[in-house]
């Protein structure tokens, strides 16, 4: 701090503002980790054109890619830095949406230690960077939080049914730690947090070969090979059109609450039913087999939304009726397939 000077006449120099006292604006700069990915991307969409906001994505490219956000490269608010979150990151910004993670079984076990070091380590460097620049965080976590549930449908109070030690956990105990690195940097830290509890969400933009299991189905359909439903067939999601899933993370983000809060669309179909909608709506000379099933798969799952309704004011829109044919003209486009003949 510069002394007070002889010519001062004693009096002490004013205290220098912030710049960000002086220079009122209401534009934020907002960094998304994880933004070139599938939900990521559909984020930036919507806070870019906004036009209020600069937005910096950080990733390291591992599931996701620059096709998804290639329309805003160039763009004076936007900014891309190829970087992976397990090492610190320094950057001035007013929000984080913390999404660098990979979603889909496949890839969050291809390298299962990498994924608890991005959900542990990643997540607690951008928690690290939050508290220093004063930054708004959220989490995107997850229904695998509840596990296979002993409860349903999942209620936030419910605390799940999760193995430790099963070729999942890194997954599901990873963001159980991101959810409690969270809490205990805004209680020992006052950071204000956010955590969103996201179900299975689909959309355009998923990974062709993500593995997961709208993607797998409608792909397969449109390839004109068997859809593979794994046994028994019975087992049962809920599955959110990414647009719904979009608006959820910005109101969390912008209300006062710090979560958890599921955010998910309600309507639960056994993954025979959902093989059926994608004949129906998708290709309707597709046909399924059943398959094997991979260790720990959960039986059932159905958020309940009664807290994101009463305390966001949202709920879905978008039906799976309406929302498997918007993703499928995506996947045609994508995969070169002629439009649906009627
Ligand atoms: P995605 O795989 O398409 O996106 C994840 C992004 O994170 C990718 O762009 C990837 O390259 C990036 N990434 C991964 N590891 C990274 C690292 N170490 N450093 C920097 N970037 C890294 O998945 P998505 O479906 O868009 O999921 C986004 C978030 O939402 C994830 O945190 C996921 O756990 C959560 N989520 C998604 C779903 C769903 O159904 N899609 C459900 C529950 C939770
Ligand atoms: N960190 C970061 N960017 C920042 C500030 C911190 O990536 O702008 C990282 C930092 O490297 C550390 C982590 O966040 O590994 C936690 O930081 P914090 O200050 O909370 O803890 P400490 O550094 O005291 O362990
Ligand atoms: N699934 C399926 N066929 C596939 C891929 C997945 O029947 O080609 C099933 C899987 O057994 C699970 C459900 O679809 O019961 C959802 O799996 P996904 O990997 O999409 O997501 P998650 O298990 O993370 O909910």
């Amino acid at each position: 701090e510069p002394k007070a000077s002889p010519e001062d006449n004693g009096s002490a120099p004013p205290p220098r503002l912030p710049l960000s006292k002086i220079i009122k604006s209401a534009r934020k700069r907002i960094l998304i980790t994880g933004g070139a990915g599938f939900i990521g991307s559909h984020l930036v969409d919507r806070l870019m054109e906004d036009g209020l906001n600069e937005v910096i994505v950080a990733d390291n490219f591992f599931t996701g890619s620059k096709d998804n956000i290639r329309r805003w490269i160039g763009h004076p608010n936007f900014e891309l830095i190829r970087h992976d979150v397990t090492s610190p990151l320094l950057v001035e910004v007013d929000q984080i949406y913390h999404l660098a993670c990979p979603a889909s079984p496949i890839f969050y076990k291809y390298n299962p230690v990498k994924t608890t070091k991005t959900n542990v380590l990643g997540t607690l460097n951008m928690l690290g960077l939050a508290k220093r620049v004063r930054a708004r965080f959220l989490l995107t976590s997850t229904s695998e939080v509840y596990g296979d549930p002993l409860e349903h449908p999942q209620t936030e109070e419910y605390w799940g049914n999760v193995n430790p030690i099963g070729v999942r956990s890194c997954y599901d105990e990873g963001k159980r730690v991101a959810e409690t690195l969270a809490f205990d940097y805004h209680r020992q830290h006052g950071l204000e947090i956010r955590i969103a509890r996201i179900f299975n969400t689909y959309g355009p933009r998923m990974n062709i070969d993500d593995g997961r299991v709208v993607s797998n189905f409608i792909a397969q359909a449109l390839r004109g090979v068997e859809m593979t439903v794994q046994a028994p067939g019975t087992q049962t999601r809920s599955f959110c059109y990414v647009s719904d899933m979009v608006e959820g993370l910005i109101r969390l983000m912008e209300g006062n609450d710090t979560g958890p809060i599921n955010l998910g669309n309600p309507g639960e179909f056994t993954m025979v039913e959902l093989a059926e909608s994608v004949k129906e709506l998708v290709a309707p000379s597709a046909t399924w087999k059943m398959v094997d099933n991979t260790p720990d798969d959960p039986r059932k799952r159905k958020p309940d939304i009664t807290k994101a309704k009463s305390i966001l004011g949202w709920e879905p829109k978008v039906t799976l009726r309406d929302g498997l044919p918007l993703m499928a003209a995506d996947f045609r486009e994508r995969l070169g397939v002629a439009t649906k003949q009627q």
